[in-house]
């Protein structure tokens, strides 16, 4: 039988395991229709239409987290010429993709470095008017060293940052500290000086030091339109059978404020958790947008990042295992590395075939599968499908919400969320209009008009 019924906020959702549909009312989940999801055979360049480039530019930090996966090695950092190097390859590898980020964050600060932040920039943007194509540039900073000389150059090169603030002043401050100083204060007081917030990140770290959520996200979005929740990767801080059920208490308390808000036409904070990378907030968009997932993420096949010790990986969190390379800067990447992640990720485990919760999920983390013997992390596990029944309810609800502009406007704004990693039609008409601009002044001015910077 592929439906099963999950008690969520004292209410059944009914899941069909074949197809991924839930809903509230049986009825409405034929048992063998829709569909499921077409996976290539196999993986090729021309697959992922959206490529990250992440590059290790800094090894070192000026914080010293608990929780930090940075090993803390002191490989010499990359020069501009390998930095060129990778990302000469990376754009001819990747020709036919449509948009490219060059993510800077990586282990250390990228603020510690900013010449070489400014060479990337330059190339950037050359290399974007040669291609005809968006390149982003953006990173997650610790916010220690944003003063204002820093914001103007980041915001005037249309360059995006996120912080790291991790929940409330006492969780930080025990987690985030410089030289045993405590840091939330200071870089609240950076926040609070740079005068265009709009496209700041907040990203939060999840531990098994629970904190109230609703209060965190009342207080982060006096500063930020994004914040992104997301757990940590560590055995002795990750969450535990004890914080599970805290945090699971945290996310029904959560929902119930998002309902609240939204009932009273307030869509806010939904957008605050749907706009970024959240943990939660990426379950969400599935749900309401009906999509499924291929794979957890696009690491190896979307996502490369060049680490200081001249190896490619798949994200800059493989990086602190060598076993996990998938090319270096001087062959380039494996492409039968890369085939072999791609069928890896969508073969996934018999846990994860079986798991109802599957679609919305896209299976486990590498990181997590090569820690555990290829079988995904059974806390993990119930923490997200936890998150995914209550996106489901959060979903259902909003489609049943009495007044249908609040479900529309949130909708749009998914679809809006989702087009950021595709190529932007009304940009390449804007250009066509204006063949006298560069790629790069064309933007500029179409992001004028659009608001945007
Ligand atoms: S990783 Fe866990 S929650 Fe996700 S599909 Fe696999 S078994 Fe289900
Ligand atoms: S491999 Fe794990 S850490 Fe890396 S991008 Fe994928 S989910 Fe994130």
């Amino acid at each position: 039988m592929p439906i099963k019924s999950f008690l969520v906020n004292e209410k059944n959702i009914f899941i069909n395991n074949f197809n991924g549909m839930f809903s509230y009312d049986l009825y409405f989940l034929k048992e063998y229709e829709g569909y499921q999801i077409l996976a290539p055979n196999t993986y090729s360049r021309t697959l992922y239409k959206c490529i990250n480039i992440c590059i290790q530019i800094s090894n070192n930090c000026n914080m010293n987290c608990l929780y930090c996966f940075a090993s803390k090695n002191n490989d010499a950092i990359l020069s501009n010429r390998e930095i060129k190097k990778y990302l000469d390859y990376m754009f001819d590898y990747f020709v036919e993709a449509d948009k490219f980020f060059i993510d800077l964050s990586g282990s250390g600060e990228p603020l510690l470095n900013m010449n070489t932040i400014k060479f990337i920039s330059n190339y950037a943007k050359n290399k974007s008017n040669e291609i005809k194509k968006e390149i982003i540039v953006n990173f997650v900073s610790n916010g220690l060293l944003l003063n204002k000389r820093y914001v103007d150059f980041l915001q005037s090169n249309s360059i995006l940052f996120g912080v790291s603030i991790d929940g409330n002043k006492l969780n930080h401050d025990y987690f985030r500290k410089s030289k045993n100083i405590n840091t939330f204060d200071l870089i609240i007081k950076n926040i609070e000086n740079i005068e265009n917030r709009e496209y700041i990140g907040c990203a939060v770290t999840i531990t098994n030091r629970v904190f109230d959520l609703v209060e965190s996200l009342i207080f982060l979005k006096m500063y930020f339109k994004t914040i992104s929740y997301k757990p940590v990767r560590s055995k002795q801080y990750g969450l535990d059978d004890i914080s599970l059920k805290q945090w699971q208490n945290e996310y029904s308390k959560l929902c119930i404020f998002l309902k609240k808000e939204l009932s009273n036409n307030d869509t806010s904070s939904i957008k605050c958790i749907l706009n970024g990378d959240d943990f939660f907030g990426k379950f969400l968009l599935r749900c309401i947008l009906k999509l499924k997932a291929l794979n957890r993420c696009d690491a190896g096949m979307g996502r490369f990042s060049l680490s200081n010790d001249k190896n490619i990986y798949g994200c800059p969190a493989l990086s602190s295992n060598i076993e996990a390379k998938i090319g270096n800067l001087d062959n380039g990447l494996d492409s039968s590395i890369l085939k072999e992640i791609f069928s890896n990720s969508i073969k996934k485990s018999n846990k994860c075939l079986d798991c109802y919760f599957k679609f919305q999920c896209g299976g486990e983390c590498l990181i997590e599968l090569q820690e555990n013997d290829n079988q995904p992390n059974e806390i993990m596990c119930q923490f997200k499908q936890m998150l995914i029944l209550l996106a489901m309810d959060l979903s259902l609800y909003l489609e049943n919400l009495y007044d249908k502009k609040i479900y529309e406007e949130i909708y749009i704004f998914c679809i809006e969320k989702r087009n950021r990693y595709k190529k932007n039609k009304d940009l390449y008409l804007y250009l066509q209009k204006n063949p006298k601009l560069s790629f790069i002044d064309g933007k500029a001015e179409f992001d004028k008009e659009n608001k945007k910077y």
